[in-house]
């Protein structure tokens, strides 16, 4: 059912995440006067607070986190927050909710930003207290589980209540302005298209690099590790928007289907195509930094760093690699596509020295496109021509000046309230990133598989880069 929500109720509304993202972008679309002039956002979680408390703990999250100039309004948006204390282990405490939801659970907008494993007793809580029906939806924070088996059983839980078709899972890159722009880049320009294939392209990169070590997540970081933190959701949703078919529609049902095409696609990685490592001390940007066991108190298994050799096994992508990789305490923080075209088949000047085209989508930390094109460089070339390949830059922000960079969540929550699921992910798509990452895990177990170290500040093991070196492919840093 196609509906603007008139209530958000936001479970989790005194955690981290809603500090540091969701508040802060609720409050910057409400400056841009993008929220439904009667939205009430009613926050939720364990501790005890009225209305008027709960406003000045989103009050002070919103002057840490939120740029002074897109906090236009803040205190009409304040106005719009309400609380109810209530713990979702407590059934009773449901009633008390739906009170304050009133009838607005014929057009609700529910966000789960709480640990998954509280989910599954949410949505009892919600549906007993009349807050699962046709005009509701759920928007679900990730983790959706550890392996394939954990995450149906989340999934299996929220189904009880509600149809797909109302359920949001988020990946917040998909919220990422450059992250939507590669569709635009693909699909709304001539020229991308007929080169987008194993004849011209020969290789694919994908990274992202962090910088930070264990923060505060130490024990929930321990039990999932990199493969499972980083590369199950979010680069393999890059990768499904670079390697799928042209949907017919930028529709919810067209978008998603090609998608999860290709992750069903995934080759299962083999032997000697995967490196994990676990970052030491070291230094970052001039200050030292100490390693994971250190951080952790104690020794441990898991790999902070996962770099992969992917193929996706259809016509368009035979013979392609694609190189995945994720990690933290790296050199710098950085999050790209790297899409390497192949060599012109034959050279007409001579002995100069050609490189293949290069496009580079940057998403993080700075949001850009570059095209590497061969050129001459100038002179009279009495020594035959010389050429260099040259950048072709479209810095985002210089494009579309007047634009704001905006926080992925601000789009997410948008489309949550109006409905729109082409930027959420489907319950195929999660389910078939962890069929192949289940199968990645078995390998490591079957080869035994222990993280190299590296030192922090690092690109990671040099183990990474052999794997890449080995077909003459370097990773772009
Ligand atoms: P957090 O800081 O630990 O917050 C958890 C929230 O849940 C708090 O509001 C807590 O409030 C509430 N809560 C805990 N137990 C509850 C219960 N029994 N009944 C009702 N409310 C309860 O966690 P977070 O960092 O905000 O993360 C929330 C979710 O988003 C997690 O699944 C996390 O993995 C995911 N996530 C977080 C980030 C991030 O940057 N923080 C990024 C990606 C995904 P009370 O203590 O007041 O009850």
């Amino acid at each position: 059912m196609s509906f603007t929500a008139d209530t958000l109720l936001l479970f989790g509304a005194t955690g981290d995440l809603a500090k540091r993202m969701l508040l802060p972008s609720l409050c910057a679309l409400d400056a841009d006067k993008l929220l439904p002039e009667t939205l009430r956002i009613v926050g939720t979680a364990r501790s005890p607070m009225s209305d008027a408390e709960y406003r000045n703990f989103a009050r002070a999250a919103l002057e840490k986190y939120l740029p002074a100039e897109r906090r236009g309004g803040m205190a009409d948006f304040l106005n719009r927050l309400h609380y109810q204390p209530n713990d979702v282990t407590h059934p009773e405490g449901f009633a008390k909710l739906a009170e304050q939801v009133g009838d607005s659970r014929h057009r609700l907008a529910i966000f789960l930003s709480t640990a998954p494993s509280l989910f599954e007793v949410t949505i009892e809580g919600l549906e007993r207290a009349g807050l699962g029906g046709e005009g509701v939806r759920i928007g679900l924070e990730k983790p959706l589980g550890l392996d394939l088996a954990s995450s149906r059983e989340i999934n299996d839980a929220v189904a009880k209540c509600f149809p797909e078709t109302r359920i949001f899972r988020i990946d917040h890159y998909l919220g990422k302005e450059t992250v939507q722009n590669l569709l635009a880049l693909r699909f709304a320009n001539v020229f991308f298209e007929p080169l987008w294939n194993a004849t011209h392209i020969g290789h694919v990169q994908i990274t992202v690099a962090e910088t930070v070590g264990l923060e505060d997540r130490a024990e929930f970081y321990d039990h999932t590790g990199a493969l499972r933190d980083m590369l199950q959701n979010h680069i393999l949703q890059l990768l499904s928007l670079v390697a799928m078919e042209p949907p017919a529609s930028y529709d919810p049902t067209a978008v998603r289907d090609e998608k999860v095409k290709v992750l069903r696609a995934l080759r299962p990685v083999r032997d000697g195509e995967s490196v994990t490592g676990q970052y030491r001390g070291g230094a970052i940007g001039g200050a030292i930094v100490p390693g994971y066991d250190d951080e952790l108190k104690r020794d441990s298994g898991t790999e902070t760093f996962v770099a992969l050799k992917a193929h996706i096994d259809n016509w368009r992508w035979q013979g392609v690699p694609f190189y995945l990789r994720t990690g933290k305490r790296m050199h710098e923080r950085v999050t790209e596509i790297v899409v390497q075209f192949r060599n012109v088949p034959h050279s007409i000047f001579g002995n100069a020295r050609m490189k293949p085209n290069r496009l580079v989508i940057g998403i993080q930390p700075e949001e850009n496109i570059t095209l590497s094109l061969m050129a001459k460089v100038p002179g009279l070339d009495r020594d035959g021509i010389a050429l260099r390949p040259v950048p072709l830059d479209i810095a985002m922000p210089d494009a579309f000046t007047g634009a704001h960079r905006r926080i992925a969540y601000e789009r997410l929550l948008l489309d949550l309230i109006e409905g729109d699921q082409t930027l959420f992910v489907r319950r195929d798509e999660v389910e078939a990133q962890w069929a192949w990452i289940d199968g990645i895990r078995a390998q490591w177990k079957s080869e035994a598989l222990e993280p190299k170290p590296y030192a922090s500040g690092s690109w990671g093991p040099s183990a990474a880069i052999a794997l890449a070196e080995r077909d003459g492919v370097s990773w772009h840093e």
